[in-house]
């Protein structure tokens, strides 16, 4: 049989691309290498308000929200940061991705759990795939594929596709603490270097807690636990998994019948990690190039291209800023963090903050921030 359409990994974004290209008629097959979809996912679940606005998302699938964050900087100075309304949701990542996936199964799509692709090739006429189904090998053909493979780029290679320009690596837990009610940040290249920890509340003394850094991420991690043990007495975990996290603009996330979309077209917020929502608004994009192809019935590298070009437009610009922000952070000592963080803290720049933060979109605040404000002029002295 030939399908319409084969969505390889059934994150968020692949599943979204599912649900909207059923719903418009094709008939599409997922596969998903995991026996259960959404099981197991190393993910903190952090979704912004505008996903759950823009997009039909599982309300069932909500643990927590959040208004409030306190960021506390290497020398232990507190930011309190107070939204006047709800930033963001924490999300049990299993029913959330069910959920997407009941919507794609609602609207005719197909799925294969415990199912994984192994090889992909492309002809003038199809797309072959073959999947390891249960130690049994099996092709399937489509039209078109979409690889939504999340941090596995094996695909990317081996369909000359870009990679991601650079990693983080991502740890996350579920634990139980005593005396953790706000989400709490901290910040410092000696605790997660180029990047921060995490512990966001969930229920009766359950959070998830986790970081990202640009290197050795079980050191810091277990660095970071003692450290709140310290603090907080005994720190009870009940799971931990280690992933990396894409950073920086894949260059090429489309080819012949083959478009890329979320973390394995680099579509992340390079400074938070956060994928889920930049996934999303992708694959709509991705979605509505597929379907201009099939009026047409053109799905070669040119008909695609469009693709590239429209998502690069919608958040390429994020992507980059983001990056190249995190680089300069990077570089910095704990002690010029800590300078940043009293300047931060000083000359009306938490409320100049509040005006212009929006949870998934950072580029317009970082600019603003570095062209008008003390900041620019910190960042332009440890340039010089
Ligand atoms: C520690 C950590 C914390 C994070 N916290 C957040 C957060 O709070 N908020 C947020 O927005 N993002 C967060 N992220 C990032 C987020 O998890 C990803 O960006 C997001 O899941 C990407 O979605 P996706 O659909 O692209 O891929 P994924 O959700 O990774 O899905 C890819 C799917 O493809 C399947 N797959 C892979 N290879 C194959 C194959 N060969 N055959 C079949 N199936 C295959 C996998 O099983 C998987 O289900 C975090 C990441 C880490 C590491």
């Amino acid at each position: 049989m030939l399908y319409d359409i084969i969505v390889i990994g059934g994150g968020p974004s692949g599943l979204n691309c599912a649900h909207k290209l059923s719903q418009a008629g094709l008939n599409v097959l997922v596969f998903d290498k995991c026996s259960k979809i959404g099981e197991n996912k190393i993910c903190t679940g952090i979704v912004g308000i505008e996903a759950f606005q823009r997009f039909q998302l599982s309300k069932d699938s909500i643990l927590n929200e959040i208004r409030n964050i306190r960021i506390i900087s290497p020398y232990g100075s507190l930011i309190e940061y107070k939204h006047p309304s709800i930033l963001a949701y924490v999300v049990d990542r299993e029913k959330f991705d069910a959920y997407l996936a009941h919507l794609a199964l609602s609207k005719g799509a197909q799925m294969k759990s415990k199912s994984e692709v192994i090889t992909i090739d492309v002809s003038e006429e199809q797309v072959k795939v073959i999947a390891r189904e249960q130690g049994v090998l099996r092709v399937y053909c489509a039209k078109v594929a979409v690889l939504a493979t999340g941090v596995n780029f094996k695909f990317n290679k081996m369909l000359k596709l870009g990679l991601p320009e650079d990693f983080l690596y991502g740890v996350n837990a579920h634990a139980n603490i005593k005396g953790i009610d706000t989400t709490t940040i901290h910040i410092g290249n000696s605790l997660a270097p180029g990047a921060f920890t995490w512990i966001t509340p969930i229920k009766d003394g359950w959070v998830r807690i986790g970081l990202m850094a640009k290197k050795h991420p079980r050191f810091y991690f277990k660095k970071f636990c003692e450290m709140v043990s310290n603090s907080n007495g005994p720190l009870d975990i009940a799971s931990v998994g280690y992933k990396p996290i894409a950073q920086g603009l894949v260059s090429k996330t489309c080819t012949d019948r083959v478009i890329a979309v979320g973390e394995t077209a680099g579509q992340v917020k390079t400074t938070t990690g956060g994928g889920i929502y930049y996934g999303l608004l992708c694959s709509e994009i991705a979605v509505q190039v597929i379907l201009k192809g099939f009026k047409k019935n053109s799905f070669n590298a040119s008909a695609f291209s469009e693709y590239e070009e429209l998502w690069k437009k919608k958040i390429g610009n994020e992507i980059k800023t983001g990056y190249y922000m995190r680089k300069m952070y990077s570089k910095l000592t704990d002690w010029q963090i800590e300078q940043l963080f009293h300047i931060a803290k000083s000359n009306g720049l938490l409320s100049f903050i509040e005006k212009r933060m929006e949870f998934d979109w950072h580029r317009n605040l970082l600019l603003s921030l570095i062209q008008t404000t003390p900041i620019g002029r910190f960042f332009s002295k440890i340039i010089q």
